[in-house]
C-alpha cells in the first residue's frame, strides 16, 4: 500500500512509519516539524514538510494518490489545551477536516486516527470499554472526541473506511526511535531524566483512592501500539468507523513506575510528593478486548520493566534527544 503518515516525525508516528517501511509499504511522512524531529523521519520514507491547516499544501499532498492515511499530527498537551483551547480546536479539528476533504477529493479510502483515553474523562467503570460514556474534561480530549465524531459522520456519508485508536499511556522506544518532547510532561521520561541527572521527580497526588494513593495508568509499549495501526489499516471496511481502546488492561501506579525505574536503572531516584495535577483522573485502565477479538491484536511487550528499560536504553544512547 502507499500510505501517508501525518505527524510521522513525532514519537509514535516515527515508530509506526518505520514499521510500515519494514512491512513493505511505500511510506510518505507529512510533518511541519513544530514538535517532530527531522532526525526521527525513518529511512526509506519521504518527508513533506507542512501543516494540515495549509489547505493548498494538504490538497497537493493528497493528490499523489494514497491508499491510506495514518493521522498522528496533533497538539496533545492537556494543560496547554486548557490555557489555549482555540489552537487545540483549530489544529486538531480544522486540520483533520482539511485532511478529510483532501482525501475525499483525491479518493483516498482508508484512515487510522490517533484518538485518546482522554475522551472518557473520569470514567465510572474500569477497565474502560469503548461503550463507556465520553465526557472529556479538557479541550484536548474534547477536540479529539470532536474528530472521532467527524470521522464517524464522514464514514457514513462518504464510504470512508476508518478506525479511531484510543491510546492509553504510550511508553518505551523502538530501535533508534524514542520519546523527545519539549516540554516533557510524561511520567516515564521524567523519572528516567531524574535517574540520569541525579535530580528528583514529583509524584502528583498521594491521596487518590488507589492501592498506594497514587494515580494508576495503563502503559502500552509503543511497538505494540504501532502494530495495532497496521492491523487497523488492513482491516478497515468502506463506510465503517471502528473505535478501539489500546492498552495492556493492567494498571500501574505512579509509585510502581518509580520503583520499576529504580530497578531498571540501578539509581535511587528521588521522588518528591506533590499535590495532584489538575484534571488527572485517579485510574485509567483500558479494556482492549474488542481489538483483541476483532483484529487479533495482543500486546507482545506488556511488562512495565521492558517499556522502561527500552526508554532508558534510548535515553542513554541519546542524552540530548534527537538534538
Ligand atoms: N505524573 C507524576 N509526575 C510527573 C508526571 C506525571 O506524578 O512528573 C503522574 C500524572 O499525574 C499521572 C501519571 O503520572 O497520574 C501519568 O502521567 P503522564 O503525564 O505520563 O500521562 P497522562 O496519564 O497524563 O496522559
Amino acid at each position: 500500500m502507499k500510505v501517508l503518515v501525518t505527524g510521522g516525525a513525532g514519537y509514535i508516528g516515527s515508530v509506526v512509519a518505520s514499521q510500515l517501511v519494514e512491512a513493505g509499504h511505500e511510506t510518505v511522512v507529512l510533518d511541519d516539524l513544530s514538535k517532530g524531529h527531522r532526525e526521527a523521519v525513518p529511512e526509506g520514507t519521504r518527508l513533506l514538510q507542512g501543516n494540515l491547516l495549509d489547505t493548498g499544501f494538504t490538497r497537493q499532498t493528497l493528490s499523489e494518490s494514497f491508499d491510506g492515511v495514518l493521522h498522528f499530527a496533533a497538539l496533545s498537551l492537556v494543560g496547554e489545551s486548557v490555557e489555549k483551547p482555540e489552537i487545540y480546536y483549530r489544529n486538531n479539528v480544522c486540520g483533520t477536516l482539511n485532511l478529510l476533504e483532501a482525501m475525499r477529493e483525491a479518493g483516498t479510502g482508508k484512515l487510522v486516527f490517533s484518538s485518546t483515553a482522554a475522551v472518557y474523562g473520569e470514567p465510572e467503570e474500569v477497565p474502560i470499554q469503548e461503550s463507556a460514556p465520553t465526557l472529556p474534561t479538557n479541550p484536548y480530549g474534547s477536540s479529539k472526541l470532536a474528530v472521532d465524531r467527524l470521522i464517524g459522520a464522514v464514514c457514513g456519508a462518504r464510504g470512508l473506511a476508518a478506525t479511531s485508536l484510543r491510546y492509553f499511556n504510550v511508553a518505551g522506544a523502538s530501535g533508534r526511535f524514542g520519546e523527545d518532547h519539549h516540554p516533557e510532561t510524561h511520567l516515564i521520561p521524567l523519572v528516567l531524566r531524574a535517574a540520569a541527572e541525579g535530580s528528583s521527580v514529583k509524584i502528583f497526588g498521594t491521596d487518590y483512592p488507589t492501592r498506594d494513593g497514587t494515580a494508576v495508568r495503563d502503559y502500552i509499549h509503543v511497538e505494540d501500539l504501532g502494530r495495532a495501526h497496521l492491523l487497523a489499516l488492513e482491516a478497515a471496511g468502506p463506510g465503517e468507523h471502528s473505535v478501539y481502546n489500546l492498552g495492556n488492561g493492567a494498571g500501574f501506579s505512579v509509585r510502581e513506575v518509580v520503583e520499576a525505574a529504580r530497578r531498571v536503572t540501578g539509581q535511587s531516584i528521588d521522588a518528591v510528593e506533590a499535590p495532584r495535577r489538575a484534571g488527572d483522573p485517579p485510574t485509567l485502565v483500558a479494556s482492549s478486548e474488542k481489538i483483541q477479538a476483532d483484529l487479533g491484536w495482543k500486546p507482545e511487550k506488556p511488562e512495565l520493566e521492558t517499556m522502561i528499560s527500552d526508554a532508558w536504553t534510548w535515553m542513554c544512547d541519546h542524552p540530548n534527544g534527537y538534538g
